[in-house]
């Protein structure tokens, strides 16, 4: 097929575009503004450290995700975590919960008192009822769920202990996210994905973006300005910051604009009136993180330390990286992450690295005993886009625009990216193959 099609993005959604694009007979050129694939899919080695700067986990249980790895030929490499070890702080003392005995921990865990465990079940049947609707590619159905936050439906279903000590620290570990500002259909969604196993990559999880982007015709430091889409195709403007390329535009006979909806409304701004109302609805959140390499390894069990809102305004989750995967560290070194709420991000964006890396360490130094001592590398890292934030009413916009895409013949511009309907990999590489599909069917 001679048809040739732009992919703009090259974070996970557009490279998964990209290949299903590719695997179809397309020839495809992908626009990337860095210097590097994977956008938010990023790790970096440093001495003797492979840090995840963004994507932390993988989850399991998605065919495409399997296709993926073995396209980037990187099988050998893509390993399940050991079990999730969870350890929640309570006034102070943190709790532990192993995923491998989730019911022997719940019953005899002092977090939560009696008659909050019993009314865990509720969740478990509310979980139950509507499992089907949570599903990477779908938001149909959702938005009958969507009517109250995270916290209201705690405080409703479970009572305020619950709310506190349990939803609290999964939506904040998972998301960074404030239970009180997030729909309860991202909290089953959350509780869903825990059910499926983490795999990571043992070279760092950004491996998987750049092993793809090693097939495709790249064009990094090309920062687009504008796609514009009419019948016969779409035309691409850019601006390069690559000597080899001077900045310009190129026709193409479709495109996959693969770019989070707030850039992406900038430079498409030709589309319906239902993508419009999602796309400006949708609000990214902000996240920093405080990154430690240790010369020992930490004994603790954890792979994750929760700290829940209502002591702990700032300062979400700590992961301990030597316990999630192979080949963060060697065998005796240590590297931990430290990550801040989204909010409290987005407020203290600007805030000084010295300022940071202490409170960090304030907030670390009761669980991780002689931190200070220990560490033999520490730096921060902003992401200005995190991920989309999901208020209650945003699973209605979704469901509008995915009904949309059904009822209409498929535009020559086709959209993808981790907006909908539950933010992260799984999702983002579903859209990416949906947009693909979409102009495979154009062309017919
Ligand atoms: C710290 C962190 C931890 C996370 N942890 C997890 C996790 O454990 N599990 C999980 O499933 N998900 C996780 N996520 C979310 C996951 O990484 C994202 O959902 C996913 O990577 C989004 O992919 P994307 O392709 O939609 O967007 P992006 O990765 O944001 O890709 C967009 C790309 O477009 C490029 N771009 C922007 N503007 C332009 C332009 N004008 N022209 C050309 N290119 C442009 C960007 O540079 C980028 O490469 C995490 C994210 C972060 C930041």
């Amino acid at each position: 097929m001679n048809k040739s099609i732009a992919v703009v993005g090259a974070g996970i959604a557009g490279l998964t575009a990209a290949h299903r694009l590719k695997r179809a007979g397309f020839n495809v050129v992908v626009f990337e503004s860095l210097d590097r694939p994977g956008g938010r899919m990023y790790s970096t080695r440093r001495g003797d450290y492979v840090v995840d700067l963004g994507t932390i986990g993988l989850l399991g249980g998605s065919p495409l995700l399997d296709e993926l790895v073995a396209a980037g030929g990187l099988n050998e490499q893509f390993a399940k975590t050991s079990p999730m070890v969870a350890s929640i702080i309570k006034h102070g003392v943190a709790r532990t919960i192993d995923s491998a005995h989730p019911v022997r921990d719940l019953v005899g865990t002092d977090l939560l008192s009696l008659g909050t465990k019993l009314k865990l079940g509720r969740m478990v049947i509310d979980l139950l009822r509507n499992h089907k609707l949570f599903d990477s590619e779908n938001a149909i159905g959702l938005a009958a769920l969507d009517i109250e936050t995270v916290t209201e439906y705690a405080a409703r279903r479970l009572g305020q202990e619950a709310a506190d000590y349990l939803c609290s620290p999964v939506q904040r570990t998972v998301w960074m996210a404030d239970a009180r500002a997030n729909s309860v259909v991202q909290f089953f969604w959350t509780l869903k994905q825990m059910a499926y196993p983490m795999y990571t990559l043992s070279e760092g999880n950004g491996s998987l973006p750049v092993a793809l982007a090693k097939t495709h015709d790249m064009r990094y430091l090309h920062a687009v300005t504008r796609m514009e889409n009419d019948e016969s195709g779409v035309k691409v403007h850019w601006q390069s910051n690559d000597a080899n390329f001077p900045s310009g535009s190129q026709a193409f006979d479709a495109c996959v604009c693969a770019l989070p909806p707030p850039i992406a409304l900038k430079m498409a701004p030709d589309i319906s009136d239902v993508q419009r109302k999602l796309f400006e609805a949708i609000q990214y959140t902000s996240m920093l993180a405080v990154h430690f390499g240790l010369r020992n390894r930490p004994a603790n069990r954890e792979t994750v330390l929760m700290y829940p809102e209502c002591e702990y305004p700032d300062m979400a989750a700590v992961f301990v990286n030597t316990n999630k995967a192979p080949g963060r560290a060697p065998a005796n070194k240590g590297s931990l992450s430290a990550y801040f709420q989204q909010d409290w991000s987005k407020k203290h964006f600007d805030m000084s690295d010295d300022a940071l890396i202490a409170l960090a360490l304030e907030r670390m130094r009761p669980f991780y005993p002689a931190l200070d001592d220990n560490m033999e590398d520490v730096f921060v890292q902003r992401w200005p886009l995190f991920a989309p934030a999901a208020p209650v009413g945003i699973y209605r916009l979704m469901e509008d625009y995915q009904r949309s895409l059904k009822a209409n013949p498929p535009s020559r511009l086709q959209f993808a990216g981790d907006f909908m309907p539950n933010a992260g990999i799984n999702q983002a590489t579903a859209s990416g193959a949906g947009a693909a599909e979409r102009i495979v069917e154009l062309f017919r």
